[in-house]
């Protein structure tokens, strides 16, 4: 088989970055691994958030802002192609403060954000306790919580919804997924396309992906690419449906359109660990609590774990290899938020064989310069 573009991993990222391209006519194959791998994309919490991203780190703090801008037009393209509802909706977004040094510590972040990058004036804005409580009044507020910042720009979809939605509109438009794909190895021939190898079975590409989650490493070194990622895990909480009460996520507690509430979540160096644990579920119950104390008679119904795909500074990783023009690597920590940009100005630059300049601060080599 012989394609234009093969990628590697069929999870968010993946997906959005094949669907960016077979829009624009690119013979586009999905290598997707096995169930049992870890999937990020089956486990995460949905926000699309621009909120609290990029303070310190002006190119991602666009970046962030670009992809929530395009995220309305992606949910208009699902639904037009494959008829797919993804949920996604603008709601706008909290971040609460508890006691009055967190609120003049938001205070500050939110005066640096401002000076990070001029227009983004009024995006998000500093609630004292009295303005929160007229914003979500359903939702009594703990005792210690003195504000929130608040972004109307954040929001959340439905991330399975979302994944669905992007490998059918992939096949529709004539790209092609194989899952139980594992890519083992990979050479490259005399022309220098790419001989992309899986279980017994061979194809042949013009260009690669790399967007294999956790096991992006091992994968992009066999094409020159050094992409230090470790596993980061982050569990959740689901509860029992209630009358809707919260209209716009909180972060650590979001009520989803069927009434649930989601709560969480944990940032745990564990390594390879998905599992779950008590104590976990004990921290965010508390964390919960101390928010809106009407959440300690709420039955918990749901606990999962997912690891995340995580970068020494938590920031993407977008490159194309020196020694193997025509392979590239993608990979970051918030790919439902970064599902848009993905699926348009990262798919672009695939398209052209180029990343561009504004992509330079998430190149790898950020890891290795010395100072
Ligand atoms: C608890 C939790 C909460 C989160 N909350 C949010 C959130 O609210 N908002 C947000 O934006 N992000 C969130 N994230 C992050 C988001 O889920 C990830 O950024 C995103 O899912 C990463 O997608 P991915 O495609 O890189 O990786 P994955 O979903 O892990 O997919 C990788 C794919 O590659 C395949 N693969 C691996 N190796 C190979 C191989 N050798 N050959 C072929 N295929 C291979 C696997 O089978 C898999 O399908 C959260 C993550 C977690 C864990």
């Amino acid at each position: 088989m012989n394609v234009d573009v093969a990628i590697v991993g069929g999870g968010l990222v993946g997906s959005s970055i094949a669907f960016g391209l077979v829009k624009h006519g690119v013979n586009v194959l999905v290598l997707d691994g096995f169930d049992r791998d870890f999937r990020a994309s089956n486990a995460n919490g949905g926000l699309v958030w621009q909120h609290t991203k990029g303070l310190g780190n002006p190119p991602y703090q666009m970046l962030t802002r670009r992809s929530v801008d395009s995220w309305d037009g992606l949910k208009e393209e699902l639904q037009e192609l494959v008829g797919i509802d993804v949920r996604y909706n603008r709601t706008g977004g909290l971040s609460f403060c508890l006691g009055d040094e967190a609120l003049e510590s938001r205070r500050a972040d939110l005066q640096r954000f401002h000076n990070q990058l001029a227009g983004n004036e009024g995006e998000v804005e500093l609630l004292d306790r009295i303005t929160l409580e007229s914003l979500i009044p359903r939702a009594k507020l703990g005792p210690r919580v003195t504000g929130a910042s608040y972004c109307r720009r954040d929001g959340f979809a439905n991330p399975l919804l979302t994944l669905s939605a992007l490998h059918l509109a992939i096949q529709a438009k004539g790209g092609t997924i194989f899952g139980n794909a594992h890519v083992h190895t990979i050479k490259t021939d005399a022309a220098k396309r790419f001989m992309i190898y899986y279980g017994s079975r061979v194809v042949i590409a013009e260009r690669l992906v790399i967007a294999a989650g956790l096991e992006t490493q091992s994968v992009a070194a066999q094409v020159g690419l050094e992409v230090p990622i470790k596993p980061q895990r982050g569990q959740i909480l689901i509860t029992e449906p209630l009358e809707p009460f919260l209209p716009m996520p909180i972060l650590g507690l979001a009520q989803m359109p069927e009434g649930t509430v989601m709560i969480g979540t944990t940032h745990e160096d564990v390594g390879c660990d998905a599992g779950v644990t008590a104590d976990a579920a004990g921290l965010m119950s508390s964390s919960a609590v101390e928010m809106l104390p009407a959440m300690a008679t709420v039955k918990v119904v749901r606990q999962w774990a997912g690891l995340r795909v995580m970068t020494p500074d938590g920031y993407p990783i977008y490159a194309q290899s020196e020694s193997h023009p025509g392979a590239f690597v993608v990979t970051c920590h918030s790919g439902v938020t970064l599902a848009a940009a993905h699926a348009t100005s990262i798919a672009e630059a695939i398209s052209i064989g180029t990343i561009p300049r504004e992509f330079e601060a998430f190149h790898p080599r950020r890891f290795t310069k010395a100072d």
